[in-house]
């Protein structure tokens, strides 16, 4: 496979804040390749200074698209002409499609998330109960697709309370059926809220490298065997936290299969073609 860049090249890409081990420019590259598409996907580090800067330049560069990524999902949202309704709903963008200057933001996490759960784990997210660490850009979307697909309780517990507050003020109305309960991080309720959990997902940046050691959970004995331990860091492939969760006999994933989803998805608005699951997760596995 062979590929040439010239004057017809059209460019998409990632920017973030810390995007040395983002796996999506192999990903997306790998895919434009095998697909003989006239793309190129390539990493964009913007601090947030620079933010709003970035996402002009998109115009005035012609790129056709971006993701977005850790710490700027929600961040994006007000420089942007559009936000589809289903992001608007979730209140977070993970990827942006320029159509001749005019841009648009959409989420895939929250598809890439479904996706994962239900072809790599075999979770059924109907009336079944879930703890939540964090209450950024990611756990929107991942809270809004728990409750889309009918979950009966999320526990949120998040360092920021206030942040935790808002994501229950934007969806409880919304989903009338599921209770969203909130918390601050080291509250006593953990232990009893993850003991009557199914599934518990970490949201959190910690964890990120260079702090792959660190973990939200106070205590490691307050992972239950019969929970699916979730991490939406996939670099390392496994965390303290999800070793942890491993030792304690839960069953446990990564963030990779939704990275490979939620990638497909943006591949799809940008390129018009949607790649198969199993061929890009071969990708990175
Ligand atoms: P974000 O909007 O910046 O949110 C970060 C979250 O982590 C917040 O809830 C924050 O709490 C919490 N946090 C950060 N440092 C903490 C600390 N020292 N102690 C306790 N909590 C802390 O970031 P994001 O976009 O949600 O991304 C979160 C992570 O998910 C990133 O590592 C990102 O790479 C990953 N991710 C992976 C995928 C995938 O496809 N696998 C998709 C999306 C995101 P506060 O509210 O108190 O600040």
């Amino acid at each position: 496979m062979k590929r040439d860049i010239n004057g017809k090249t059209k460019i998409i890409g990632v920017i973030g804040k810390n995007i040395e081990n983002s796996l999506s420019p192999l990903i997306h590259n790998q895919m434009i390749l095998k697909h003989s598409l006239h793309f190129c996907y390539l990493p964009f580090q913007v601090a947030e200074t620079d933010l709003n800067k970035a996402i002009q330049g998109i115009k005035a560069l012609n790129i056709r698209g971006v993701n977005i990524t850790f710490p700027y999902k929600e961040k994006v949202v007000k420089f942007l002409d559009e936000v589809e309704e289903s992001a608007r709903r979730v209140g977070s963008v993970n990827t942006i499609v320029n159509n001749k200057g005019f841009l648009t933001g959409y989420n895939t996490d929250v598809i890439g998330f479904k996706r994962s759960l239900q072809e790599d784990v075999e979770f059924v997210i109907k009336k079944k109960k879930a703890v939540i660490f964090g209450a950024g850009g990611a756990a929107r979307g991942i809270i809004f697709a728990l409750l889309e697909e009918g979950i009966e309780e999320i526990c949120i517990f998040n360092r920021t309370l206030e942040k935790a507050k808002k994501i229950k003020q934007d969806f409880s109305p919304f989903f009338p059926e599921s209770s969203i309960d909130v918390f601050p991080l080291k509250e006593e309720n953990l232990k009893n809220k993850i003991e009557r959990a199914h599934i518990l997902v970490n949201t959190t940046s910690l964890g990120m490298p260079p702090q792959i050691d660190k973990t939200p959970l106070p205590d490691e004995k307050l992972f239950q065997p019969n929970l699916l331990v979730y991490y939406l860091i996939y670099h390392p492939a496994k965390t303290l936290f999800l070793r942890q969760a491993e030792k304690s006999g839960a069953k446990i994933i990564n963030g990779l299969p939704m990275l490979v989803y939620q990638g497909i998805e943006s591949f799809y608005l940008w390129t018009g073609l949607k790649p198969e699951g199993k061929e890009a997760l071969k990708i990175i596995r």
